[in-house]
């Protein structure tokens, strides 16, 4: 391909990847490994008034704010979207996301079903929805008791949430079921690729194709 071919081809419109599973599906493995793989993507840091888990970093795990915090942000229309999800408040920063998707890079969303749903009223254009399953519950169970960070209350109110978050599956573009890690990251890869690959994402593609005819 030509240099200046590779150029043009720079020039689509960002992605916006969301990533949705219960709690344990190996959503945060899967997204960290395809981040290293494209340094141009670009991932979402959520607000979220949830406690630190130990080893988590402020702004760039989440963003940890306070109650009072997460509504001030709500009432500055800063979000892009929020939810409860257990018994804490999520949401997205808006501006990172806007000045990233003008770069034209893809980002990915780490995001329950209610914000998908809100970004699918947003932005529906951009948005590709990929959900995660377990194996079966049981691997979903170990991962979280191996994953060791929340208590056992915590842990068993994850499992019983988890079905009404599977129960959403459908609402989603594609499904991935992770039994083997480096097999649901090479799906993963595969539908990215398609999705970047879509017409009305090539904004290159009409300047191209005239030159193509005029034979420039
Ligand atoms: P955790 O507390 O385990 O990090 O996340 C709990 C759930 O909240 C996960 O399903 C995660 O995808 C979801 N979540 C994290 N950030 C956001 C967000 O900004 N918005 C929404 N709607 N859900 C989020």
């Amino acid at each position: 391909m030509s240099e200046t071919l590779r150029t043009i081809k720079q020039s689509r419109r960002g992605l916006m990847i969301v990533l949705s599973s219960p709690s344990g599906a190996g959503k945060t493995t899967l997204t960290r490994k395809l981040l290293a793989e494209h340094p141009d993507m670009t991932m979402s840091v959520s607000g979220t008034t949830r406690a630190p888990r130990p080893g988590e970093r402020d702004g760039v795990d989440y963003y940890f704010l306070t109650k009072n915090q997460f509504s001030d942000m709500i009432n500055e229309d800063e979000f892009l979207e929020h939810a409860k999800v257990f018994d804490n408040f999520y949401g997205t920063p808006r501006g990172p996301v806007e000045t990233a998707l003008g770069e034209g890079k893809d980002v990915v969303f780490d995001i329950d079903w209610q914000g998908a749903q809100q970004l699918a009223e947003a932005a529906a254009d951009d948005l590709v929805k990929i959900f995660i399953l377990p194996p079966n519950m049981r691997e979903l169970e170990s991962r979280l008791k191996t994953r060791a960070q929340d208590s056992d209350s915590v842990i068993a109110k994850r499992m019983s949430k988890s079905e009404a978050e599977i129960s959403h599956w459908a609402e989603y573009d594609y499904v991935i079921v992770n039994e083997d890690v480096e097999t649901a990251l090479a799906e993963l890869r595969m539908i990215v690729a398609a999705e970047r690959m879509r017409r009305r994402r090539q904004l290159w593609l009409s300047g191209f194709v005239k030159s193509l005819i005029s034979g420039a």
